[in-house]
């Protein structure tokens, strides 16, 4: 058992190392809201892997980590910013704004609408097919 959490505070340690790099790259805006001034966390896209990778990582705000935590139950409005997330240059980020759009369009049309305007390549495609919330 001691082992086990060992091995969960050396990930947990990885993943908050990867804060400073995850500051620059979001220019310390919440990578899915651009929320600025408030306080980031490194969001690890889900399933993890067993190695912590800063590709699958996010720097979001308190909102959207609360909003990723149920995506399937958010209300009309909670991710309309997805129009600007899924234009990311950061893949993790373009990704799994369109995933979690795909997760809600049966629900919203606005974001059914959002999605016909979509485009991702071959490698984003191959992302996406490994993100399951
Ligand atoms: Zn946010």
């Amino acid at each position: 058992m001691a082992k086990g959490f060992d091995k969960h505070q050396e990930r947990l340690n990885i993943v908050s190392g990867f804060g400073k790099n995850l500051a620059r790259r979001s220019k310390s805006k919440c990578e899915l809201c651009e929320a600025t001034g408030v306080k980031l966390s490194v969001f690890e896209v889900p399933p993890s892997k067993d190695e912590p990778d800063y590709d699958r990582c996010m720097f979001l705000c308190e909102n959207c980590i609360e909003l990723l935590k149920n995506i399937k139950k958010s209300k009309e409005n909670d991710f309309r910013f997805l129009s600007g997330a899924m234009w990311s240059e950061t893949p993790i980020v373009k990704v799994t704004a369109i995933y979690i759009l795909n997760s809600i369009k049966e629900k919203y049309s606005w974001a059914e609408e959002l999605l016909e305007n979509a485009y991702l390549d071959e490698e984003e495609n191959a992302l996406l097919e490994t993100i399951n919330f």
